[in-house]
This record gives structure tokens, sequence and C-alpha cells, in this order.
């Protein structure tokens, strides 16, 4: 449920009497390749009282992810820290939300945060009020219940239109999005081919979640990979990583192939844009269909995606696995972390 469209975080507060006192990053030097601890400090502020309305809330799993390395560079410094949390409401002046209902919000890296519902930012997701998601841990609502598994269901649904027999090629396919994706393929019919990392990030993907074929890009030879596990080409690319595997890709796909185009990381802590084979001729002759998209785009039915990874895990038919990293101060770690390919699945911070 959706509790409001609009989020404030109150940033500043001078009330003594209740004494929440909350930690939050501030960035104060911007991303010089890998993000570093000192490119941040650690802050201490004192929460007031809350109004009519607010919640204040306690911060139980953060999010880190390949867009906080990104999009850092938009704002002016020193900045607080950007990023989704799973918190539990302490205190409650909102009938509503009630003390020990679980929320999801854009809160950024902070323990404790004060929100009345109101819209600080456009990179800002709704916040939802998490329905009992009991067996499964509230941290999913990071992943595959959240802001990346609506990524993965919007992206393929919308942007690559998946037929049933399609073939499906995937970069970044062991990460939170990529495994998404590939699973909601072989639940529309496809056949998918990932390509990740490691060996081992591969055989999951064989074994555990049903790819039809998984490939070590670190290790391949892509255009033979292709050939391989993509035996009648390419109709949809779901593009995680950008850079030359995705013109070798986009080189084999069949006419009227469908590519998202939904990150970049193999440049993200690049200096200098990497240059890559041209993609133009590929994209005339098979007259193929390119569209960047932001998951932003489907706030409106947000609750549409969430509703339907649930009810596709809950019958089997999704698979999911975190990389859990523990303590607050280890947030630059946990980032640096997914940036390397530590993660298989999505990637949280338990905060205590
Ligand atoms: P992941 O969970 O996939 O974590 C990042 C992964 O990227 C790593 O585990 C690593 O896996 C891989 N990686 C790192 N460096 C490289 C490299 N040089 N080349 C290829 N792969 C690399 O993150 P997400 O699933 O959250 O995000 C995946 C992509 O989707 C990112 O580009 C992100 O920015 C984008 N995104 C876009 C959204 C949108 O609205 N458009 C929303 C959410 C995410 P490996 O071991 O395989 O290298």
């Amino acid at each position: 449920m959706a509790f409001s469209p609009n989020l404030a975080i109150r940033r500043l507060y001078s009330d003594v009497s209740k004494k929440v006192r909350s930690q939050k990053y501030v960035l104060t030097k911007y991303f010089q390749g890998e993000p570093k601890k000192s490119d941040f400090k650690i802050v201490e502020e004192e929460l007031p009282e809350l109004k009519d309305g607010e919640i204040l809330t306690e911060a139980e799993y953060l999010s880190v992810d390949p867009y906080m390395r990104a999009y850092m560079i938009a704002y002016k410094l020193p900045t607080d820290m950007i990023g989704g949390q799973v918190a539990k409401v302490i205190e409650s002046k909102n009938k509503n939300i009630p003390v020990g209902t679980y929320v999801c919000g854009s809160f950024g890296w902070r323990t404790h945060t004060i929100t009345s519902g109101q819209v600080n930012n456009t990179f800002d997701l709704p916040i939802t009020v998490l329905p009992d998601l009991s067996p499964y841990p509230v941290s999913l609502a990071l992943g595959l219940l959240g802001m990346p598994g609506n990524t993965a269901y919007f992206g393929l649904k919308e942007i690559c239109q998946p037929k049933q027999g399609e073939t499906i090629v995937i970069t970044g396919a062991a990460g939170a999005v990529g495994s998404h994706v590939g699973q909601i393929g072989k639940i529309l019919g496809c056949r998918v081919v990932g390509f990740a990392g490691t060996d081992a990030k591969c055989e999951y993907l064989e074994k555990e979640l049903g790819f039809d074929r998984a490939f070590n890009y670190k290790t391949c030879n892509i255009r033979a990979a292709l050939k391989d596990g993509a035996p009648n080409r390419v109709d949809c690319y779901f593009d995680n990583v950008g850079g030359e595997i995705s013109s070798t890709i986009m080189s084999y796909m069949n006419k009227y192939g469908r590519i998202a185009v939904c990150g970049s990381i193999s440049s993200y802590n690049d200096t200098t844009p990497p240059k890559v084979t041209i993609v133009q001729p590929a994209i005339v002759f098979k007259e193929l269909k390119m569209e960047g998209f932001v998951v932003n785009r489907w706030t409106d039915r947000w609750q549409e995606g969430i509703d339907m990874n649930l009810k596709w895990l809950k019958e089997g038919k999704l698979k999911y696995h975190e990389k859990v990293y523990h303590g607050f101060d280890n947030m630059v770690d946990a980032l640096v972390g997914i940036l390397r390919g530590e993660n298989t699945g999505k990637a949280v911070v338990k905060v205590k």
C-alpha cells in the first residue's frame, strides 16, 4: 500500500526533549574511480519530537545500488547520501502507520528518519508500507519486491516485450536486476542466456535459476558464446553493463530485435568514457529498437510490479539470493563490493 506519493526527510532539528540521535553519511568529495571512505563523513544529528502525521523510523536494511556511483555527480556538495532503506516505525503520529510497521523509502544512508510524505527529489520513489512478508525477510523490499524487482519486471515486459519462444540475452545476469529478468524470461516461455563475472555465478544461474545457458564474460569469447548459447540468435537484449560486450551482442540480434538499456556499470568507475565498436549498422540493417529507461517511469504502476513479483515468489517461480553486509560503518565497503562484483543477487547492509 502506498501511503503517499510524496516524501520529505526533515534534516536538522533542535528539540532536545526526545534526544533521538540519527547518524547519516554526507558526501563531501565527488567519486574518482572507486568510492572511498574518505569521500564521506558520518554526521550525527538530534531529531525533534514528531508533528502530527509524521513517523519516526529506524533503519534495519540499507540498500547499495550501482546508481549511487553514477548519480552523485548531479548533486552539489556537501550532500546527504541517497538510497533506499527498509525501516521500522518506532514512533508514530500517523494513525495509518502504527509503531512496529515496516516501511520502505528513499531515506538515504541514515539510521533514523522523520518523514511527513513530501517529495524532495525527483529520484525518490514512493514510500511503501510493507505488508506482512513472512516467511520472507523484509529486506526483499529493497530487491525482488522493490526497485530492482520493478526494474526487471517493467524493463523486460514494457521495453523488450518478449514473446514466447524468443531468445533473451542479459548482461550483469547474476545481479539483483539481471537474475530477476532471466527468471521472468523463463516464466514467459523464452530461452534465456546470461553473462556474469564468475564461473560460480554462471553455475548458480543455470542450476538454481533455470537459465538455459550462462557464460563468464571474463573468460569466454563473447561471439562464440552467443553462437553456442543462442543458436536462433537474439531477439531481446537486456543491457545492464554497456561497453564492448553490448556492441557484440547487438551485432548478433535478429531482425526487429529489442534492446532495453537499463545501465552501463562497466564504465561507472571510469574517469574517461570507453570507446566501443559502432552499433548503428546493426541497428539499421536489423531494424532494431533500442530504448533506455529509468524505473521511476512506472511509479504510477509501482504496486502492480510488486504484487506480480510477490505472486511469482509465492508460487515458487522466482528465487532470490542476497549478499548481506553488516554494520552502518561498512556502507562504503558494500558499495565498492557491488561495483567489484562481490554480490550474487541483491546486496543489502544490515544496520545492526
Ligand atoms: P548488481 O546487483 O548487478 O550489481 C552490480 C554487478 O555488476 C556486479 O555484481 C558485477 O557482477 C557487475 N559488474 C561490475 N563491473 C562490471 C563490468 N565492468 N562489466 C560487467 N559487469 C560488471 O546491480 P543491479 O542489478 O542493481 O543493477 C544492474 C544494472 O542496472 C546497473 O547498471 C544499474 O545501474 C542498472 N539499474 C538501472 C535502473 C533503471 O531504472 N534504469 C534501476 C536499477 C538498476 P559480475 O561479477 O557479473 O561482473
